[in-house]
C-alpha cells in the first residue's frame, strides 16, 4: 500500500538532474518498453514501466532498493521503441547512480553484484584502453568475495561450471587471458575524466 507521507515529490527532479534521467516526465505509461523487453522472457515480473511509474510517484526508497534496477541488459530495445523518447536504459542508469551514492553514504545496501562488476569493467577499460577479460574476472571476484584468495577460489569454481561453455561459443580464448594495451589510450582517459566530472 502506498502511504502518501512516505512519498518524495522531489525524487523525479533528483533523477532528472542525472545524465540520462532528463526525459523521465515524458513517459505516458504506454508499456511499450516492458512489452518489448527481452528480459521479461527470463524474468516475467521485470517491468521497467513500473519502475518509471514508481519514480514519478516519488517512491524513492522502494525504487532505490528494487533489485530489478540492476538486471537491465542495456540492450536499448525499449529506448528504440519508446514513442516518448524516454531513453529508459539511460534512465535506469541514472537511478542506479543515485542508489550507488546512497550506498556510499551508508544509507542503502545494494544486494546485486552488478555495481561491483560495472566498476571492475570500467577500471579495466581505463587501465588498458580495452577489455581484458581475465583481469576483469580477477578484479570482480576479489571485490565480490572480499579477498584475493577467496575471489580466486570462487572464480575457479565458476570457471569450471561456465568456462567450457564460453570456450565452445568462442567467448573466451587464449587471447582473453593476456592484457593487451591499445596504443592511444588518451581518448579513453578523456572519456573517463569526463565521466568522473559528471558523477
Ligand atoms: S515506452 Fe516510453 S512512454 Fe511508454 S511506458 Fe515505456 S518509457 Fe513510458
Ligand atoms: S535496455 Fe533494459 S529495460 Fe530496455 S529492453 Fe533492454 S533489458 Fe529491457
Amino acid at each position: 500500500m502506498i502511504k502518501t507521507w512516505d512519498l518524495d515529490p522531489n525524487f523525479k527532479y533528483e533523477i532528472m538532474k542525472e545524465p540520462g534521467g532528463e526525459h523521465l516526465t515524458s513517459c505516458f505509461q504506454c508499456s511499450t518498453c516492458t512489452l518489448g523487453c527481452p528480459l521479461t522472457e527470463i524474468i516475467p515480473s521485470y517491468n521497467p514501466r513500473k519502475i518509471i511509474q514508481m519514480s514519478l510517484f516519488g517512491m524513492r526508497s522502494e525504487v532505490l532498493s528494487n533489485p530489478d534496477l540492476w538486471v537491465c541488459l542495456i540492450c536499448q530495445t525499449c529506448t528504440a521503441r519508446c514513442p516518448q523518447d524516454v531513453r529508459i536504459a539511460d534512465l535506469l542508469g541514472a537511478i542506479r547512480r543515485i542508489a550507488e551514492r546512497e550506498e556510499e553514504a551508508g544509507k542503502l545496501k545494494i544486494e546485486s553484484p552488478r555495481p561491483r562488476f560495472d566498476k571492475a569493467f570500467e577500471h579495466q577499460l581505463a587501465k588498458y584502453g580495452r577489455l581484458y577479460d581475465m583481469g576483469l574476472a580477477m578484479e570482480y571476484y576479489k571485490v565480490k568475495e572480499g579477498s584475493f584468495f577467496k575471489g580466486m577460489m570462487a572464480m575457479s569454481k565458476d570457471y569450471k561450471k561456465f568456462g567450457m561453455r564460453l570456450f565452445k561459443k568462442g567467448k573466451m580464448g587464449v587471447k582473453s587471458m593476456l592484457p593487451e594495451k591499445v596504443k592511444d589510450r588518451g581518448v579513453m582517459k578523456k572519456i573517463f575524466e569526463q565521466m568522473g566530472e559528471r558523477r
